[in-house]
């Protein structure tokens, strides 16, 4: 495994999605299509939101955030106000909805976020909870997936964010390819994700490190297992 994979840092192992503008796992294309091709059959049209982020992107979202130029939210939804928060408590609150750079599984190619576009465009999707449970536009869609899920007929996908470890905010819409998925996670060390934070320009690095551990086990492991 390309440590560059890993972190975000190369496309060598993506091809596009057709029809978006979106890049995945080549490996994980195929059984994609076929997981569409299922959902449109039973009445859903199973579209992505977002797939393969790289290390820059996902640097900008967090240095966005971390300045505070991009709003902080709660687990309610409800706006953070960034002046009342300690910088520690900024870290944590960027980390419940967004991945450090080099941390993000979206960064593999072998994950997605998706939503149903029979029931939003991609330009209104905002991947929160409230789209995905009750009257949201991709309740059904996901009430579906439930099902294919326990009948093992997702073709090799999962929902790696469905229990709150106290990590990352529970993602309905977040999709892993776990053949794919589950060999990064083998070569995903410490002392990668360490190295990785301090050879970044990441605001809060201090803070980060001094939580290394801490971040490491509940936000980089605290996942589900299919
Ligand atoms: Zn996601």
């Amino acid at each position: 495994m390309n440590i560059d994979i890993i972190l975000g840092k190369t496309q060598e192992h993506l091809v596009p999605l057709e029809g978006t503008k979106y890049l995945v796992h080549e490996q994980m294309l195929h059984d994609f299509l076929r997981l569409q091709h299922s959902a449109q059959k039973d009445g859903f049209d199973l579209q992505v939101a977002s797939a393969f982020r790289d290390y820059d992107r996902q640097l900008k979202i967090w240095n966005a955030k971390a300045s505070g130029e991009k709003q902080l939210i709660d687990d309610q939804e409800r706006p953070l106000d960034y002046s009342q928060l300690s910088p520690t408590q900024i870290v944590f609150a960027i980390l419940r909805w967004s991945a450090l750079p080099g941390c993000s599984r979206h960064h593999w190619g072998s994950d997605i976020d998706i939503f149903d576009g029979n029931t939003q465009t991609a330009s209104e999707v905002k991947l929160v909870p409230s789209e995905c449970f009750n009257n949201g536009p991709a309740t059904k869609l996901h009430d579906w997936l439930d099902v294919q899920l326990s009948q093992k007929k997702a073709f090799g996908f999962f929902r790696p964010y469905v229990t709150d470890h106290g990590g990352i905010s529970p993602e309905r819409w977040h999709l892993s390819y776990y053949p794919i998925s589950r060999r990064v996670i083998d070569v995903y060390t410490f002392s990668v994700f360490k190295r990785n934070i301090l050879e970044s320009e990441i605001m809060f690095k201090e803070i980060i490190l001094e939580h290394a551990d801490e971040i490491f086990q509940r936000y980089i492991m605290g996942f589900d297992l299919p």
